[in-house]
C-alpha cells in the first residue's frame, strides 16, 4: 500500500489495540496489517512465558523473569501489565510514547485486562477485538498451531468465554472467519480512523490558509 492516506505528521500517531481469545489469529491478522499497511508498528510485549518454538528474543516477546517483570512494575515501565495464563505480559511505556510521538501508528496486542488499563488511561485508542467464528474452530485453531501443551490449551479454552465477553467494551468487532476479509476489515478501520476530521485539522488549516492567501486559486487557467 502506498504512503498513509492523510499524511498529517504533526499529529501524534494512532494506538490500535487489538484483542482477542488465544488462537483467533490475532498474530496472524497483526502480519498480514503490517505488510499492508504503512507507518504501522506493532509494540513488542515483556512476558515471562517461555518461548515457543521458533520465538526469537525481541522480535516476538522480550523475554524475561518473574523477578525482572516485577522489578519493571514497580519502576512504572509498563503502559500495561497482566497476569494472563499464568504468566506475567507487559507493554513497556517508553518504546510506545516514543513511537507515537514520532507520528507512527502503532499496534498493541494484548488481552482484556490490559486493554481495560489503557482504555482508562488513553482513551482516544482504537479498539479492536478479533472474533473466531464459533468455538469449535477457535478450539482446532489452537490445536493446529501446535505449540502450546495440553494444559495451557485447556486453560486458553477456558478463558475464551470470558474474554468474549469483553467484546462489549471495544469499538469495533472483526470476525475472523475468512483470513482475507478479516485482514482486510482491519486494514479499513485503521485507514478510515486516519481519515477522521478531528485527526486532520492541520491539513484542514494548511488548505485554508493556502486558499485564503493565494489569489490564483480563484482564476481558471487553461
Ligand atoms: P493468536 O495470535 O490469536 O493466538 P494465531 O495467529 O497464532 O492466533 O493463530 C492460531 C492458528 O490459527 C494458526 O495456526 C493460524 O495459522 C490459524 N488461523 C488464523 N486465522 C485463521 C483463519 N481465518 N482461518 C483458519 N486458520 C486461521
Ligand atoms: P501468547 O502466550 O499466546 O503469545 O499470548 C497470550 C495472551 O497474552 C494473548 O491474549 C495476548 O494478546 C496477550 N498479550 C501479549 N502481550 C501482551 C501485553 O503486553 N500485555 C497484555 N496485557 N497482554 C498481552
Amino acid at each position: 500500500m502506498s504512503k498513509r492516506i492523510n499524511d498529517d505528521t504533526s499529529n501524534q500517531g494512532l494506538l490500535i489495540v487489538i484483542s482477542g481469545p488465544s488462537g483467533v489469529g490475532k498474530g496472524t491478522l497483526c502480519k498480514i496489517l503490517l505488510n499492508r499497511v504503512e507507518n504501522l508498528f506493532l509494540s513488542i510485549s515483556a512476558t515471562t512465558r517461555p518461548p515457543r518454538v521458533g520465538e526469537v528474543d525481541g522480535r516476538n516477546y522480550i523475554f524475561m523473569s518473574p523477578e525482572v517483570f516485577e522489578e519493571k512494575i514497580q519502576k512504572g515501565e509498563f503502559l500495561e501489565w497482566a497476569r494472563v495464563y499464568n504468566n506475567y505480559y507487559g507493554t513497556p511505556k517508553d518504546k510506545v510514547f516514543q513511537m507515537l510521538r514520532e507520528g507512527k501508528d502503532v499496534v498493541l496486542e494484548i488481552d482484556i485486562q490490559g486493554a481495560a488499563q489503557v482504555k482508562k488511561n488513553y482513551p482516544e485508542g482504537i479498539f479492536i477485538f478479533i472474533s473466531p467464528p464459533n468455538f469449535d474452530e477457535l478450539k482446532k485453531r489452537i490445536i493446529k498451531r501446535g505449540k502450546d501443551s495440553k494444559d495451557s490449551i485447556e486453560l486458553r479454552m477456558k478463558c475464551a468465554a470470558d474474554e468474549m465477553k469483553a467484546a462489549l467494551d471495544y469499538d469495533y468487532i472483526v470476525l475472523n472467519d475468512d483470513l482475507n476479509q478479516a485482514a482486510l476489515c482491519l486494514q479499513s478501520i485503521i485507514l478510515a480512523e486516519r481519515c477522521r476530521i478531528s485527526r486532520n485539522m492541520e491539513l484542514l488549516k494548511k488548505l485554508r490558509e493556502e486558499w485564503a492567501n493565494d489569489e490564483s486559486v480563484h482564476r481558471l487557467t487553461y
